[in-house]
C-alpha cells in the first residue's frame, strides 16, 4: 500500500477467468439446471462463451478434491432448492461487481454467506476455490490478453513472474525486490495474497482485482492473515490495492519523545480512518518502528566503531557537526528503490533534530 500496485500484463486472463466462473455459477443457479444436466455438451456455447472454455471446464470438473470430483460438487450446487439458488445468484452478481463497491452508494456487501446449508456451501466453495488451487496452477484457458486458448495458457507461475517484473523498483539484476504493501524486502518466499479472503469469497479466488504478490510477513498472522478488509459499512473505510489505492495517502513521521518511533497518519483527513484500518491490518506502525530503531542501532554502532578508531589513532573526537555530516551522508545515499526507503527517510529527518544530535554527541563522548 506504500507503493503503487498495478494490474499486470496477464491480468486480462484473470478477468476472463472471473467471467467464466460467474457465468458457470449463474448457470448452476438457474432453476432449470439440474445435476443431471451438467455434461461436456451442456457447457458448450451459449452456456459458456467459447468451445475452448467449455472443453477446459469439463476437464477441470474431473479433478478429485478431498475424495470427490469437482463435477459432483457442481451437481450438489445445481441440486439446491430454487430459493437457495436465487440467493446464491444474487450473491454472485454482487460479489463479481466488486468495483462498484468503491463507487457512491454501493449495494450492501454480503458479509454473511449466501447458503444456509453447510454442505451445499462447502460444495460451492470447494468448486470455486479449485479454480485457483487447481485451474490456475495448471493453466487457465486464456492467453495473457484474455483470449481463449489451448496453448500458452496463463498460470500461477506466470502471474507471479509478471507481478514481480511489473513491480521491480530496481531493474539491476540481483537487486532486492520491495513489498508493495509495507515497503520492506519482498523476500525469498513472497505470497500471492487474496485481498478479500477466498475462504469467505471463493468466487474471487482468481479475480484480477483480488490478487497481489506481497511479503510473507505482511500476509501472515498476526498481520493480514485471514482478517477482513471491509466492515459492516462495507469498503468505505478501507483502501483497496487497485480500486482505492493507498500509496500517496500515507504520511510517515517520527516521534522523538519519550522514545524514537514512527508515526503514521493520513495525508488527507478523509483517509484517516482508512489509514488506521490498514495500520491495524498490517501492524505497520509497529513493524516500521522496529525497522526505524534497528537502522538507528546500526548507524550508532558504526559511529561508535569510528570513534574508537579515532581514539586509538589519537585523533580528535567527533564533533556535533561531524555527526550531522555523517547522517547527511547516509541520507544522501538512500535509494528510493531499496527496501524501507520511506522509513529510513523519516529516520534521517529525526536524527537531524538538534536535540537528537546533541544527545548522540553526549553518548559518543562516553565511548572509551
Ligand atoms: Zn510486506
Amino acid at each position: 500500500m506504500i507503493k503503487p500496485i498495478y494490474r499486470v500484463s496477464c491480468s486480462p486472463a484473470l478477468a476472463a477467468c472471473q467471467r467464466l466462473m460467474q457465468r458457470f455459477a449463474l448457470w448452476l443457479c438457474d432453476p432449470t439446471t439440474t445435476g443431471a444436466h451438467i455434461s461436456h455438451q451442456a457447457l458448450q456455447p451459449p452456456v459458456l462463451a467459447s468451445v475452448i472454455e467449455a472443453d477446459w471446464l469439463w476437464n477441470f470438473l474431473q479433478y478429485v478434491e478431498a475424495g470427490q470430483s469437482l463435477l459432483s460438487r457442481a451437481q450438489t450446487v445445481a441440486a439446491m432448492p430454487p430459493v437457495q439458488k436465487a440467493a446464491l445468484a444474487t450473491w454472485v452478481q454482487t460479489v463479481t461487481a466488486l468495483a462498484t463497491q468503491f463507487q457512491p452508494a454501493p449495494t450492501p456487501w454480503p458479509v454473511n454467506r449466501p447458503i444456509a446449508s453447510k454442505s451445499d456451501w462447502l460444495a460451492f466453495k470447494t468448486l470455486m476455490e479449485s479454480f485457483y488451487k487447481k485451474g490456475f496452477r495448471s493453466g487457465l484457458p486464456f492467453l495473457p490478453n484474455g483470449t481463449p486458448t489451448v496453448a500458452g495458457r496463463v498460470n500461477y507461475a506466470g502471474y507471479v513472474s509478471d507481478f514481480r517484473n511489473a513491480h521491480r523498483v530496481n531493474l539491476t539484476p540481483h537487486a532486492r525486490e520491495v513489498c508493495v504493501l509495507c515497503g520492506g524486502p519482498l523476500g525469498d518466499t513472497p505470497h500471492v495474497d487474496h485481498w478479500i479472503t477466498k475462504s469467505a469469497f471463493p468466487l474471487l479466488s482468481v479475480c484480477e482485482d483480488n490478487l497481489q504478490l506481497i511479503c510473507s510477513t505482511c500476509n501472515e498472522a498476526p498481520n493480514k492473515g485471514d482478517k477482513d478488509v471491509y466492515s459492516d459499512r462495507g469498503f468505505i473505510d478501507w483502501f483497496h490495492p487497485y480500486l482505492r489505492p493507498g500509496n500517496g495517502a500515507l504520511q510517515l513521521d517520527y516521534i522523538l519523545l519519550p522514545e524514537l518511533t514512527v508515526k503514521l497518519s493520513a495525508v488527507s483527513p478523509i483517509d484517516q480512518l482508512r489509514v488506521e484500518k490498514i495500520d491495524a491490518l498490517l501492524n505497520l506502525t509497529c513493524r516500521w518502528t522496529r525497522e526505524f530503531k534497528a537502522e538507528f542501532a546500526r548507524l550508532q554502532g558504526a559511529l561508535i566503531r569510528r570513534e574508537q578508531r579515532r581514539l586509538k589513532g589519537a585523533e580528535t573526537r567527533h564533533t556535533q557537526v561531524e555527526i550531522q555530516s555523517y547522517i547527511q551522508q547516509w541520507q544522501a545515499d538512500l535509494a528510493v528503490d531499496e527496501p524501507h526507503y520511506e522509513v529510513h527517510t523519516v529516520l534521517a529527518a529525526a536524527l537531524q533534530e538538534p536535540v537528537r544530535i546533541a544527545a548522540w554527541h553526549s553518548e559518543l563522548a562516553l565511548v572509551k
